[in-house]
């Protein structure tokens, strides 16, 4: 065993600060002993945080249609496919589906579809609206990058979370990634959010061109940012994009980094993502210290997944039953609603 590992390990978990050579050092390591260690002690922090306790996220990608270029993603502008829009009541119908299911919150998710965009995301809006209210279920809203004057617009059509996924903090490598985008743009989403007083995710990706120093940077500023909400996702290649031949990431890189997400933010919110290798990738993020399931998708509605548009949508695998089944044989429980309102009640008090 790597004495130097169970030495930032126990640091860690005492709570002192974490260098960034550390952070590099955790995210490295390499034996089965040293990775099982890594994964036990923080499960072992989030048990004592959140017990067994496990939030069950619905995913609703209810436009595909976007502006932007990433060269990562299958649904940049100039990737020619079948895009769809869902319509409001279909949007209304899915989240009260998802509810009745078992969810804790609906995340509405588009890419930035010119038609949602305009006056101001003022069908966006009345969407966020009408789920909160009719459907009466916690909401995360994911439109990419909107100016700050409607992040209070957001906010009083009841919008619980405002996610955002920097991808990295490196600025070179974003520029290559995201193209056309403004860094300190993407950067302030989260910023403005939670002057708003909504609370905020952001995510890296795994395996993108990244060195290991650069991965525990962006863990660490993402981290310091105060978002209550922090996840890491394996880069997936993509047909028709410029990235398609790169050579695809090992999903281990992704289980450690979760691991060392929750060492250093013990009392975050961190999703084990089924958007990757899909419900054969549940217990191993959840063993890695994740306590949020998130791409929930209800099969046989033409919905897709981002990374994995359709690896266990339609077999059903990936809907809010077969989880809770799995979860209940991990020896976990989803948490209730009421449980998963207060926890939001205590967050948005703190205002990290
Ligand atoms: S990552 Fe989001 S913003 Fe970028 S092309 Fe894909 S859907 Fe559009």
């Amino acid at each position: 065993m790597d004495l130097s590992i169970t030495y930032i390990i126990d640091k860690a978990k005492e709570g002192k600060e974490i260098s960034k050579d550390e952070v590099a050092e955790l995210l490295s390591v390499k034996s089965d002993r040293d990775r099982t260690e890594l994964f036990s002690a923080a499960s072992s922090v989030r048990d004592r945080i959140f017990g067994n306790k496990v939030f069950i996220y619905g995913f609703v990608y209810f436009s595909t249609y976007c502006r932007n270029n990433c060269a990562f993603c299958y649904y940049r502008r100039t990737n020619k496919l079948n895009r769809y829009r869902k319509s409001e009541d279909e949007v209304l119908a899915l989240s009260g589906s998802l509810k009745d299911a078992g969810i804790n919150l609906v995340d509405l998710t588009m890419g930035e579809d010119p038609v949602m965009c305009a006056e101001d995301y003022s069908d966006l809006l009345r969407i966020v609206r009408r789920v909160k209210d009719e459907v009466d279920i916690s909401v995360m809203v994911s439109p990419g990058a909107v100016p700050e004057g409607s992040f209070s617009k957001f906010k009083d059509a009841g919008a619980d979370w405002f996610a955002c996924y920097q991808e990295t903090y490196n600025r070179e490598l974003f520029s290559k990634l995201r193209l056309e985008q403004d860094y300190d743009e993407r950067l302030n989403q989260k910023v403005w959010a939670k002057k708003a007083g909504i609370l905020t995710e952001d995510g890296i990706m795994v395996g993108l061109g990244e060195t290991l120093e650069d991965r525990a940077d962006s863990i660490i500023k993402m981290g310091s940012l105060g978002c209550e909400q922090i996840r890491a996702m394996t880069f997936v290649p993509q047909k028709g994009t410029p990235m398609e031949s790169m050579r695809p990431s090992e999903p281990m890189d992704e289980l450690i980094a979760i691991s060392v997400m929750r060492l250093l933010f013990p009392d975050r919110l961190i999703p084990a993502s089924l958007d990757v290798e899909g419900i054969a990738g549940l217990k191993t993020r959840l063993d890695a210290g994740a306590n949020v399931i998130t791409s929930i998708v209800p099969p046989h509605v033409d919905l897709a997944g981002v990374a994995q548009h359709e690896l266990d949508i339609d077999n059903g695998h990936r809907s809010v039953a077969h989880v809770l089944s799995m979860l209940d044989e991990m020896g976990k429980r989803s948490a209730t609603n009421t449980e998963y309102e207060s926890l939001l009640k205590d967050l948005k008090a703190q205002n990290r």
